[in-house]
């Protein structure tokens, strides 16, 4: 469907080779070409349910596989399409893919019910009118039900505009759609908003794991997040999960799911959908050799 629609605008446009990469371009209008050229790419990162050892969905990560440089990753690009407002655009592109990508996969598993594709949401989506029809519309074009999709807040997205951001994410939840609090603990975390806002799920932030066992405050920070999560009846996730270490370290606290290079890096969507149908290997701690990264 996105090929289909990249096609359709480049007719509209017709583009010789030599003007593609115009020498000099102002970074915004050189973005914003990418976008209208169709370079933006969606990888997928899996999410291992740390009972089971199954992986059990995957993070959606936007690419810009740019004509000269190759593969870029968001920290290249995603604060000047925050700036300019082409993040909307790259959010919505990278919603429908994923969408597309997990029906595939939650039609070829068989025991697909707790399958999901979780998707980043940036501030400026959030607080658009008509996020929530946009998301309604994607389900309906892909055939995804909606309790396979989680969305990905920040808590800054959250603290930007609190009421609409409550709003948006009630209808959202109306809608079946999951929510997920990204990098939680590295923003205000005010524990109250956490009962203002409908959530389901915490991502303890990275900079918390890649410490674990060796800072006794960020193992009490972690701690108390899961133990916080449990209370209020959330599912946390530990973000970037590197090493065994860790990787046991987020277990022994009760951790529900876990991410990180230790499972599997993100992968093209042909090789997570061989992952989470158990055509490739389970991603496992112990064993599995990591996958090529992109
Ligand atoms: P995030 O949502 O917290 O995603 C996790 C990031 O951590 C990803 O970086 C992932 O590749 C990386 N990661 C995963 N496991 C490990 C690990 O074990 N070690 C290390 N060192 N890193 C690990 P990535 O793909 O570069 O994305 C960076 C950030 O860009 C994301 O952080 C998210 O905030 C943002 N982002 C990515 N895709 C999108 C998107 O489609 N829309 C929006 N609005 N933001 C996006
Ligand atoms: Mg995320
Ligand atoms: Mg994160
Ligand atoms: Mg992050």
């Amino acid at each position: 469907a996105d090929d289909a629609m990249y096609r359709v605008k480049r007719d509209q446009e017709p583009r010789g080779a030599s003007e593609r990469v115009p020498a000099a371009a102002d970074p915004a209008d050189e973005l914003a070409r990418a976008v209208r050229d169709g370079e933006m790419r969606v990888v997928y990162q899996p999410l291992v349910d740390l009972r089971s050892g199954r992986p059990t969905g995957a993070e959606a990560l936007v690419r810009w596989e740019h004509p000269v440089d190759g593969l870029r990753t968001p920290d290249r690009f995603l604060g000047l399409a925050e700036r300019t407002g082409l993040v909307v655009e790259i959010g919505a592109l990278v919603l429908r893919e994923a969408c597309t990508q997990a029906a595939r996969w939650t039609a070829a598993r068989p025991d697909a019910t707790g399958l999901t594709v979780t998707v980043n949401v940036s501030a400026r989506q959030l607080s658009a009118p008509g996020f929530t029809d946009d998301v309604r519309a994607v389900l309906a074009d892909t055939g995804l039900a909606a309790r396979h999709l989680v969305l990905e807040v920040t808590e800054t997205a959250l603290m930007e505009d609190q009421e609409t951001a409550a709003a948006t994410l009630r209808r959202l939840r109306a809608l079946g759609v999951r929510i997920a609090v990204d990098d939680f603990g590295t923003g205000y975390s005010s524990l109250a908003y956490l009962s203002r806002f409908p959530v389901d799920l915490l991502k303890v932030a990275r900079e918390f794991v890649s410490r674990a066992g060796e800072d006794g405050d960020d193992d009490a920070i972690t701690r108390a997040i899961v133990d916080l999560a449990g209370t209020l009846g959330l599912l946390t996730v530990a973000e970037g999960v590197e090493t065994a270490r860790q990787y046991e370290f987020v277990t022994a606290l009760g951790c529900d799911l876990a991410q990180g290079h230790l499972f599997a890096r993100p992968v093209p969507a042909e090789v997570v959908h061989a992952i989470l149908t158990g055509v490739e290997g389970t991603p496992r701690p112990a064993g599995a050799a990591p996958s090529p990264a992109v």
